[in-house]
């Protein structure tokens, strides 16, 4: 089959790698659809450590195999991405996402979906409504890890919420905000992408215009949602929070971020909260329901065979949602 690698010297793209054989209690899944994220291209710039091999964790597929699951095959399929050991303390309280020897799709010890096949176990499979579109459905898993705040911070009516980045995961944790009711500004520096979220009537402001900016460091929020991917994103995050706030950190970083002075989350009580992986059943009812758009979230579309080229222009600055279909 065909799989966009990632090796030593970067990704290439195999057309001879050996389709993988599920396993008791997997499924072998033909991906229909994938989606860029910057997780992929944080492996890429050596997050992780330098994983090698299949990249890609945002899917849509189709079962095609299921040993001893026979009724799964055909079923159309989200599929989530961390693979516990199931013995471990942390697997038997149910946080296999953290399990400590867990494999993750595409970023940790498993091959993703950046390629013709992959296999799952079938626990970590999620059927789709059949009305939901795969240009649609490939978005379940960011907007799970969007909907992890809500699983995370106690976020309520007329609260004072600033979401700081306008990237791909960005415009989603806006909008799942934006349905509680909260006091929501989302902040960013492109006007196109945050007019996205002003087309859904979520003010927006930009970082690059003090004048807004001022204004808002007047009015720190009682929550902050970090997701900007970018090292400097955290110090204005931190001030952009009153004290005894919450400040929810989204973005992952290949480098180490700057130095920063701890004592202030110290001195202002702010609470820190890391958020990654999250629920994919409500993801895909917002979905199917159209309650988050995602369609000017799309920038471009690949097939597999254009794979680098995919990886390259989704690094590009500006550029949301890159799909490879295979
Ligand atoms: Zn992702
Ligand atoms: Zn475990």
């Amino acid at each position: 089959m065909r799989a966009l690698r990632l090796t030593d010297n970067g990704p290439v793209l195999d057309t001879d790698y050996p389709t993988p054989h599920p396993e008791s209690g997997e499924a072998l899944i033909r991906v229909d659809l994938a989606g860029i994220c910057a997780t992929d291209l944080q492996l890429l710039a050596g997050y992780k450590g330098g994983y090698r091999g299949v990249v890609g964790h945002e899917f849509v597929g189709t079962v095609v195999a299921a040993p001893n699951h026979a009724d799964w095959i055909g079923q159309r399929v989200a599929g989530e991405l961390n693979i516990g050991c199931g013995e471990c303390h942390l697997c038997r309280r149910g946080l296999d996402k953290h399990c400590r020897q867990r494999q993750s799709l595409g970023i940790i010890r498993r091959d993703g979906a950046f390629a013709d096949f992959l296999t799952l176990p079938i626990a970590n499979l999620h059927p789709l409504p059949h009305h939901l579109p795969d240009e649609h459905a490939v978005f379940v898993e960011p907007l799970a890890a969007a909907l992890q705040l809500l699983e995370q911070c106690h976020v309520h009516q007329g609260q004072r919420v600033y979401v700081l980045g306008d990237g791909r995961l960005g415009l989603l944790v806006a909008q799942v905000l934006a349905r509680t009711g909260c006091h929501l500004t989302a902040l960013g520096r492109t006007p196109a992408k945050l007019g996205i979220l002003a087309m859904r009537n979520i003010p927006t402001a930009r970082t690059d215009d003090q004048e807004q900016m001022t204004q808002l460091l007047a009015h720190p929020a009682d929550l902050v949602v970090e997701v900007t991917g970018s090292p400097d994103g955290f110090d204005l995050a931190r001030r952009l929070v009153r004290p005894g706030g919450v400040l929810a950190l989204k973005s992952t970083f290949a480098n180490p971020l700057p130095a920063f002075d701890i004592s202030s989350l110290v001195v202002d009580e702010i609470t820190l909260v890391g958020s990654r992986c999250g629920p994919f059943a409500p993801a895909i009812r917002l979905l199917a329901e159209g309650a988050v758009v995602v369609d000017p979230l799309i920038h471009a579309r690949f097939g597999l065979d254009n794979g680098i080229a995919a990886l390259d222009y989704a690094a590009r600055r500006g550029v949301l949602k890159v799909l490879i279909e295979p």
